[in-house]
């Protein structure tokens, strides 16, 4: 079965997977000469028919439907029918909490639970686990928890605190041991062992990320005082009101944020001091003032992206039952109209990209008996879901497949310095996920792999879209319900850059219209970006997409 394999993993295909009847292969390798017809007209290939050939964990060949007739011997070939197969997800936003909070997700959960999801890569946020992720040597205990124990690929960003802020060769031996980029708040973590830095300490970490051209990932938020009582319509500070914790934090602490961030942001344009960093603004949810000021810092030529996450794109405040502290994530969740904006925002490509921000705990401390908002756990447990809730919820805006890639592999990989991720081209690793659009599930019948499903805002639901095989540079990782017997996921790490004679990173923009230019030439040099997979019993049907 060499069409899907590599060398060390055949095991979990000969045990795994059984294609007695679909089964083909394609053993000629074809020539990549014959792919630049395909660039003529993108979009004139999307109903046109492909194959996708992978050896050794990455995809060597792409395969029309025509160049296999008489061409091409078939033979070890997964045959997926009206399957889309789709570049793997790259989740730049979890929290899986090993080690030291194992108990709240873990490695072998969360990335089962990625993996049924069809999220291939996910980088794992430097606190909630226990130390924090803040040097070499905590960078290491991570390391060690999740060898062996991942069933995707992991990276890491490291933690920029007041404690390592001002000490450059504390931050430059943790971006050398491996760290992806770094992560800070603007107010108050939750965790005592992560304390927010203030602009001072943001700035000496761009100082430090330049050299490395790697991000630097923000939370923005920042205290304000709030302007009046909380209960102030209806005299209530019911703290099972969901209304009473949005009111604790409003837009205006992620437009105070923001607006400090963009007046350090000004120093990544070229040839200011710290060219070559970039911030990158995690889960917005406010989609008024605080975008626009991401905008107009984009247009300034600010090296700048943003997120946000699908639960700020399927809830508004409206809907949140008193006393539903599943819903409880910071910054909140807003209103139906600030939805309809950010659904805008990111059809329009002010917002960047999707991340779920997977952030979840014990039950008890998320206090759904009490139904405590303002003491409950902040975070949304998500992980296994972010695929069918974006389409799903996506369907109303005309969302695309196209869309999907860009949002949740292309531009996520970029920003995690993944080169080989994030996209079905030839040369990439072949990460994969192959679900079915048109499928209903309901997620309370369906196996869910998080270790406290019940705390999830999801549960409950019906969704469209299910994933049914998930591969991890040709590892099938997750098919139909069941996992490979052997957690084969790697740790995903960049090659330091400090070198200031070494080529620009692509988080080198002049402005957004080059940064999603240069994401386009860096992740697939020819544009070829398949979206679309399907293999019939008669041959292989691959529908081509470009990238937006
Ligand atoms: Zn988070």
């Amino acid at each position: 079965m060499e069409a899907i394999a590599t060398a060390n993993t055949s095991r979990f295909f000969s045990t795994l997977f059984l294609f007695p009847k679909s089964l083909k292969a394609i053993s000629e390798k074809l020539q990549p000469a014959s792919l630049p017809t395909l660039l003529d007209n993108q979009q004139s290939h999307r109903d046109t028919s492909r194959a996708v050939e992978v050896k050794e964990g990455k995809i060597v060949s792409i395969v029309k439907e025509e160049e296999q007739n008489g061409k091409t011997k078939l033979e070890n070939v997964i045959d997926y029918g009206e399957a889309v197969v789709m570049p793997g997800l790259v989740d730049v936003h979890a929290h899986l909490d090993d080690p030291g909070r194992a108990e709240w997700e873990g490695f072998p959960s969360g990335t089962q639970a990625a993996a049924a999801g069809g999220i291939t890569t996910l980088v794992d946020m430097p606190l909630n686990s226990d130390p924090s992720t803040i040097s070499r040597e905590t960078l290491q205990l991570k390391i060690k928890a999740a060898e062996s124990r991942i069933y995707v690929d992991v990276g890491f960003w490291g933690g920029l605190v007041p404690e390592n802020a001002f000490n450059a060769s504390a931050l430059e031996d943790l971006l050398n041991a491996g760290v992806l980029g770094l992560k800070s708040f603007m107010c108050p973590s939750g965790i005592n062992d992560f304390p927010m830095t203030n602009a001072s300490h943001i700035k000496e970490g761009l100082s430090v990320l330049a050299k490395y051209r790697r991000p630097l990932l923000v939370h923005a938020e920042k205290q304000l005082d709030l302007e009046s009582d909380l209960g102030v319509e209806g005299g209530s500070n019911d703290a099972r009101s969901y209304l009473t914790y949005l009111k604790t934090r409003p837009a205006s602490w992620e437009e105070a944020a923001i607006r400090d961030l963009l007046t350090l942001t000004k120093d990544t344009r070229i040839g200011a001091p710290a060219e070559g960093a970039h911030l990158h603004i995690v889960h917005l949810s406010d989609s008024s003032n605080s975008l626009d000021l991401i905008k107009d810092a984009k247009s300034g030529g600010d090296s700048v992206t943003v997120e946000t996450c699908p639960h700020y794109l399927a809830f508004s405040a409206e809907e949140i039952r008193d006393g539903d502290t599943r819903f409880k994530c910071s910054p909140p969740i807003r209103d139906a109209a600030n939805k309809e904006k950010l659904w805008e925002a990111l059809l329009a490509g002010h917002v960047d990209m999707l991340s779920s921000d997977h952030s979840p705990t014990l039950p008890e401390l998320k206090l759904l008996d009490d139904g405590d908002f303002l003491r409950a756990w902040g975070g949304i447990s998500s992980l296994q879901f972010v695929l069918p809730v974006t389409w799903s919820y996506g369907q109303k805006y005309g969302v695309t497949l196209e869309q999907l890639a860009l949002w949740w592999s292309e531009r996520p990989a970029r920003l995690a310095g993944q080169e080989l991720k994030g996209a079905i081209a030839i040369g990439n690793h072949a990460d994969m996920v192959v679900w079915d659009p048109d499928v209903e599930f309901d997620l309370d019948d369906d196996p869910v792999y998080l270790k406290h499903s019940g705390i999830s805002a999801y549960m409950g639901t019906k969704l469209s879209g299910k994933v049914s095989a998930t591969f991890v540079r040709g590892n099938l990782v997750f098919k139909e319900g069941k996992h490979a017997p052997a957690a084969c996921g790697g740790i995903s790490r960049t090659t330091p850059k400090p070198s200031p004679a070494n080529p620009p990173s692509i988080l080198k923009p002049k402005s957004q219209f080059q940064w999603l230019l240069q994401v386009i030439l860096v992740l697939s040099p020819s544009i070829i970006i398949p979206i679309v997979l399907t293999i019939a019993a008669r041959g292989h049907l691959l529908r081509w997409g470009a990238s937006g």
